[in-house]
Parts: structure tokens; sequence; C-alpha cells
């Protein structure tokens, strides 16, 4: 086993603790990763930021990792319409449910990229894990930690697993009946907290598969103790979701894993926390869900979000406004700016120990935003050489990756061009195509081509 210099909150044990690889010497990850049936917001996102982040910061120090995050392409039932999202989806846009799956899955690969976070080794998708998914519930139909219920579906049996609650305090004797655990029509559980493993298809004729209980669909939870114990034998070293995902998702997940191994699977449940957008928590109904591509339009890079995250603790709620992503935009722009001026960097003693000081803020719970501050003080600081400045830069670039070495657009946009292309954002957005054409030309004469994408507006300067 080796023990890491990373200390992160482990929400189980609910205290500090070192990362530890239990196995050869990859640290093994699991994420879970996004339902695919709408854009991912900037919440989820974060959440997503946090698994990138830890491998930076164990790269900088020697560590290597494996990541493996899943794709939810069926199976994860809404709680107000008892349906699966994407067949919800699929009923309303009327395009197959697999094809919007597909759009959405590319999309949540180009946001991450945007945002400066590396691809994971592997993103296998639910509907193509439907057998190692099938031969994890017969294992546990053996073991007797699961049932086929009279309605042919299969249900794990809440009450074989004792220690279930230990992440989220929600013990089995505190639950009560009629609890909102998630989508339940109750079918033919034996006890009000035991939980769909396979779902028997009855009226749905889409997203169905075949199994020995005959023909349904998987349940949520399975695929992440499915794909966690397959595509990293067994062992799981850290393993990583929002919060809100502590139950009963997790929790599900640890019954189920350990039931099946007969061990504790994962070492560390690492939690990120919510984010609220202009002081509400994001949600589709209350209207505030914020998309990278909305802060492309806005004329921001979208690495704004990046920094403006590392500001503060993973673990710390954020109130993120537009403010706040301005800011960190101009920082970011600052930041290069001054690093093409600086010249090459220079390492000697001075640097590095503030080097050293920066990871020991991040090796204690990932305190990026302690970083952020030191980076902000050698902005300024005077008593160090350019080449020491542009060294320090360079270092917390491998781990803050807000692409600070780009070479700045020689010629910069004037104010009346910025007003003129926010304002055209905005028209967009409320669909005024009349007004947008008319900025279009005015952004024309003024020398500025504009072109619409899929991730908003992009312009180039005619030279
Ligand atoms: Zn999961």
């Amino acid at each position: 086993m080796i023990t890491t210099p990373l200390q992160l909150f482990d929400t189980r044990a609910r205290s500090l603790s070192p990362v530890t690889i239990s196995d050869g010497d990859l640290l093994r990850i699991y994420s879970c990763g996004p339902t695919v049936y709408r854009d991912a917001h900037v919440g989820n996102l974060r959440t997503f930021l946090l698994a990138d982040l830890i491998i930076r910061t164990l790269e900088y120090a020697g560590y290597k990792s494996i990541l493996i995050q899943n794709i939810t392409d069926v199976g994860h039932m809404s709680e107000d319409l008892h349906e699966d999202k994407l067949l919800a989806e699929s009923a309303l846009t009327k395009i197959d449910p697999f094809e919007i799956a597909r759009e959405f899955e590319g999309r949540f690969h180009k946001d991450l990229a945007l945002i400066g976070v590396r691809p994971a080794q592997r993103y296998p998708r639910a509907s193509e894990s439907i057998t190692m998914m099938q031969d994890l519930i017969q294992e546990l139909i053996a073991s007797e930690h699961a049932y086929v219920g009279e309605d042919s579906s299969v249900y794990f049996d809440a009450r074989s697993f004792a220690s279930y609650g230990e992440i989220s305090g929600n013990r089995l004797d505190s639950l009560q009946p009629g609890h909102r655990y998630e989508y339940t029509d109750d079918g033919a559980k034996r006890f009000h907290a035991d939980w769909a493993l396979w779902k028997s298809a009855g009226n749905r004729t889409e997203m169905v598969w075949d199994s020995p209980w005959g023909l349904g669909f998987p349940g949520w939870h399975i695929e992440c103790s499915a794909m966690s114990l397959h595509y990293l034998d067994g062992v799981v070293d850290l393993h990583l979701g929002g919060i809100d995902l502590r139950f009963p998702h997790h929790e599900n997940e640890r019954a189920q894993s350990n039931s099946a191994a007969g061990r504790e699977v994962v070492a560390q449940w690492v939690h990120g926390e919510h984010l609220l957008f202009e002081g509400r928590k994001m949600s589709k109904s209350a209207g505030n869900v914020l998309l990278v591509s909305e802060i492309i339009a806005k004329g921001l890079d979208p690495l704004s979000l990046r920094l403006a995250f590392l500001e503060n603790r993973y673990r710390s709620q954020i109130d993120l406004t537009w403010d706040g992503l301005k800011a960190a935009d101009s920082t970011i722009k600052r930041w290069r700016s001054k690093l093409a001026d600086w010249g090459p960097s220079t390492s000697t003693a001075a640097s590095e120990k503030i080097i050293s000081e920066c990871i020991a803020h991040l090796m204690n719970d990932l305190g990026s935003a302690d970083v952020a501050i030191v980076l902000r003080k050698v902005e300024r600081d005077e008593t160090l050489s350019m080449g020491e400045r542009a060294h320090i830069f360079r270092e917390m670039e491998q781990i803050f990756a807000l692409d600070l070495d780009r070479k700045m657009a020689a010629i910069e946009l004037t104010d009346e061009q910025q007003h003129l292309l926010a304002e055209r954002a905005e028209a967009r957005s409320a669909k005024n195509y009349a007004r947008s054409d008319e900025l279009r030309d005015q952004l024309m004469a003024l020398g500025v081509t504009v072109k619409d994408s899929a991730s908003g507006q992009e312009f180039e300067l005619l030279s």
C-alpha cells in the first residue's frame, strides 16, 4: 500500500485522511458521470473538475492514476415523472433516445475539454454494460442479498446489508416508509428501503433488454457498482461524486459492491459541494441553469469557470455570479499577458519555496483557493524577479491549467466592439434575430466578422 501526501475529506469517516493506493502503483478513481439527456450544467462540471484536480495534484507529486467515469444513458428515473430521463426527453423531442444520448455525451466531452478537464481512461455506457450488470445481479441473488419479486423485477434486500447508511447517516431504522428515496412505484418490494436492481419492462418497449428475469432494464445504482468493480478490478481507492449523490445513490452502490465482494470496496468517498448561481440553487424549474455555452456567448473564456471554481475549496458551497466570472476572465487575461512579459522561467531557492508552499496547500484537502491567493501575491511581489514569478506560475499551471502560456491576440477588441458583441449575444439568447443581424452588420463595419456555432457566437478580426 502506498500512502500519498494528499489528504481529502472522507465523507464516510467524516474526517480528513490520506489518499492511499492500495494495490500496485496506480491510484484507482471512479467518478459518477452524467445522465446524458441534456447538457451538463456548470454545477455538474464543478464535480467533474474534482477528479481532474486530484489527478493533476498527485501527478505533480509523481503519482499515477486511472479514472473511470460512467455515462448513464438508461435507467435513471426522474423523481417527478417516474420516467426514464432519456425516454421522457425522447417523448418530448420525438428523437430516438440513443440519438439524444450520443448528442449530449458528445457535448459533455466538449464541455470538459473547454474547462481544461483531461479525459478519463474510460467512459463505459450503461446501455453497453447490460451483461456486466446482469452478472452482478445474479451474484447478489445467489448470495441472498437480492431477490426476484413477483413483478419479475429484482430488488436489493437492504436489511441484508448491516452497515447501510454509513456514508449519509441515513440508517435503515430511521428511514421511514414513504421517504422519497428515488423513483419507486413500490412494485413487489418486501421492505420499503429495498431498491430495484433490474426493472421489469411492463409496458415499456424502448431501451429494454432480455434477462434471466424477463424483458426489462437496469436500475441506476447497479451500473456504478458493476463498472467500478469491473474496470478497477474490485479496488476503488477514491470514489467521487456530487454531494447530492451521497444518498441514496452511493449508499446503495456501497451496499451492492460490498455485498458482492465481501469486503469494503471503496476506500474513500469524496463529495463536491453544491453550486449556487446568482444566489439560487441551479435548477431547470427555477430557470437559472448555467451552461458553458452561455459563458462563451457572453464573450468570456470558459476557463474563467475553472478559475472561479479553483478559487474555492471543492467542499464549500459557492455562489457563482456573472460578476465573479467576469473577474476571473480578466484575471486569466492579465496573468497571460504578464507571463508573456515575464519571459523564461528561473528556478531559485525563493521560487521553489513558494512552489512547495502551494503544493502543501493542495495536499491539504485541495486548498486551491489558498494557492490562488499565493499566486495573486506573487504577481505583485517586486522582490521576486520576473523569471522567478514566471517559474511559479508555470509550475502551478500544471495543476491550474488555465492555458496561461497562450499567446495573447495581437489586436485587442475596442470597447465599442466588445460592447456590440455582448449585446448581440444577448439579442441571440433572447431570440431577437432581427436585432442580432443588425448588430452583426454594425460589427462588420467595425472590422469584426461574427459567426454562430453550437457553443455560441465566434468572432474574428479582419486584418
Ligand atoms: Zn454513480
